[in-house]
């Protein structure tokens, strides 16, 4: 896995009235006259806030209100801002601040979550040891169980022996008392 390329996207620049980031100032600055310095009624295009403003009146006999296509709070047309230059330096401040919060507060998490994942794998792992070593234990006990059950047979087996033995021992003194007087009816 290759190393992640870093975010850095809050310190390019920025266009103020919309916070679209961009390679160069160059290209910001085409996008302002694109998107928000353009006269909506003859689609010519100016370099700041001031010059559509004084464009509309003249010519469409308009009063601009407020920047077109920006955000609520940044719509001022007071503010001569051509590219970054003119975006109160407060305010640059303060985004790049939150922007950068953004951005760690994302990788922290993103390795919060990885620490979180390793820790379940290695629960997972845990217990897929302990899992085998209670089997194996099993596997332990059922086979001395078998060699207890073996020796017991033995036992048993010696035993039937043993009597097996007596039985002939009896045959064996049968055979004893087995004499042909007994049979033939003389010593
Ligand atoms: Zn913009
Ligand atoms: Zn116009």
């Amino acid at each position: 896995m290759g190393r992640k390329k870093r975010d850095l996207s809050h310190l390019l620049p920025f266009c103020y009235y919309c916070d679209k980031t961009f390679e160069n100032e160059i290209i910001l600055h085409q996008h302002q006259k694109a998107r928000h310095f353009t006269c909506e009624k003859c689609q010519k295009k100016f370099s700041t806030a001031d010059l559509i403003k004084s464009h509309l009146h003249q010519s469409h006999n308009e009063n601009l209100q407020k920047v077109p296509n920006s955000q609520a709070d940044r719509s001022s047309i007071e503010l001569k801002i051509f590219g970054m230059q003119g975006v109160p330096r407060p305010f640059i401040e303060e985004r790049q601040k939150s922007k950068a919060k953004e951005y760690w507060d994302k990788i922290i998490s993103e390795k919060n979550q990885k620490l979180k994942k390793e820790q379940k794998l290695k629960e997972k792992e845990q217990k897929k040891k302990q899992k085998a070593q209670k089997q194996t234990v099993e596997v332990e006990e059922k086979v001395q169980e078998q060699e207890k059950k073996a020796e017991e047979n033995f036992d048993m087996t010696g035993f039937s022996f043993g009597f097996g033995l007596d039985l002939n021992a009896g045959q064996e003194s049968k055979k004893d008392n087995f004499k042909p007087s007994n049979v033939f009816g003389f010593e």
